[in-house]
């Protein structure tokens, strides 16, 4: 349909309220960045969900690394936007600043071509992110092995989400999804049909350009709107009915699920991932995290399961922002805080 109809049909819509969530941090950048989401009817509220990997990392995960990083001899290696993510008491990059060995990669093959040739240094990198990232990492762990590398140990915060989602829908006040379209790659869009049924929801998989978002985003409002529970593909260019099998099949030959603590839903049961059989070896403590101690006064919990938005939160923009961040959202170029602050839109 022409990308003016879909943005009329959206501007104008005056059916019954609804509550939408985009799960997707991704989303969440392309919707403010492009301006579909300023020009929505009123009657469309657009919630920001958990889809930034970084921003629902527990605070006891950035603990357990700055405590590796301090241990002599051990260095830790993450993606660059974990490094601000504040833990309980300090981020890695403050650790860092005190003299812990902490460093960061562009890809995780540059970790393990150091670790080749810093045989007599134990090397432990950050693995987070969702059903995107679990392929490379796997391919990681495998790399590991074949290479013979016994100084490289990864720290996992891994999720799936569905499991997410699940949560959410138990919680209520949400009237369908946008659902992942990076993700979705990977799971195939078929992956949260049991969900939809299960919630009696729609869950539209949707894209990233101003058209694709427009196209899901006036299938997601039809369809919540007469009450519709079901899964609809508005991707198709890339999202398959069963996903990249090839890539789900590494993910299943080196993780299996359990029991993960995500920042704002607590824990939430098979929604994480863990090394498994030969690999189990390579972990290096990553189960079991039970404390998300959230800095005094910040909110990130309550934005990323929609119950607010970034600017509800008190901190936003005075002693929260981009330069010194309190919560993850303010980190991660995904994070609902940084996005809206940055763009300066609602
Ligand atoms: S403004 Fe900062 S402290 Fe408040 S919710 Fe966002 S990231 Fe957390």
């Amino acid at each position: 349909m022409d990308k003016r109809l879909l943005a009329d049909y959206l501007r104008t819509y005056h059916g019954r309220p609804l509550r939408l969530m985009e799960v997707c941090g991704t989303h969440t950048a392309a919707l403010y960045r492009s301006g579909v989401r300023g020009l929505l009817s009123e009657k469309i509220t657009l919630l920001a969900g958990p889809g930034c990997p970084v921003c629902v990392t527990p605070t006891a995960y950035i603990d357990k690394l700055v405590a590796l990083a301090r241990t002599p001899g051990v260095r830790v290696l993450s993606f660059g936007d974990m490094l601000a993510v504040p833990g309980s008491t300090v981020s890695l990059a403050g650790a860092r600043a005190e003299g812990a060995d902490v460093d960061f990669f562009y890809a995780p093959e540059q970790a393990l071509a150091l670790a080749e040739r810093m045989p007599d240094t134990q090397f432990v990198l950050a693995a987070v992110g969702f059903e995107t990232t679990a392929p490379v990492w796997a391919a990681v762990a495998e790399g590991i092995l074949s290479r013979g590398l016994s100084n490289v140990r990864l720290l996992t915060a891994l999720k799936t989400m569905p499991a997410a989602m699940d949560a959410l829908c138990g919680a209520g006040g949400i009237d369908g999804f946008l659902c992942p379209g990076h993700v979705a790659v990977v799971t195939g869009a078929e992956a949260f049909r049991p969900l939809a049924e299960k919630w009696k929801k729609p869950m539209v998989v949707g894209g990233f350009t101003p058209e694709l978002l427009l196209a899901a985003l006036c299938r997601l409002t039809r369809e919540a709107e007469r009450g519709n529970a079901g899964v609809w593909n508005e991707y198709p260019a890339f999202v398959r009915a069963a996903g990249n099998e090839k890539a789900r099949s590494a993910v299943s030959r080196v993780f299996e699920a359990g029991e993960a603590l995500w920042r704002g839903l607590g824990q939430v049961p098979g929604s994480g991932l863990y090394l498994r059989g030969p690999y189990a070896a390579l972990d290096a403590g990553s189960r079991g995290l039970s404390a998300d101690r959230a800095p005094e006064g910040c909110r990130c919990g309550q934005v990323l399961t929609g119950a607010i938005g970034p600017r509800d939160c008190p901190l936003f923009g005075k002693a929260c922002t981009p330069e010194h961040p309190v919560g993850a959202c303010m980190v991660s170029g995904e994070g609902a805080c940084r996005i809206c602050l940055i763009t300066g839109k609602e």
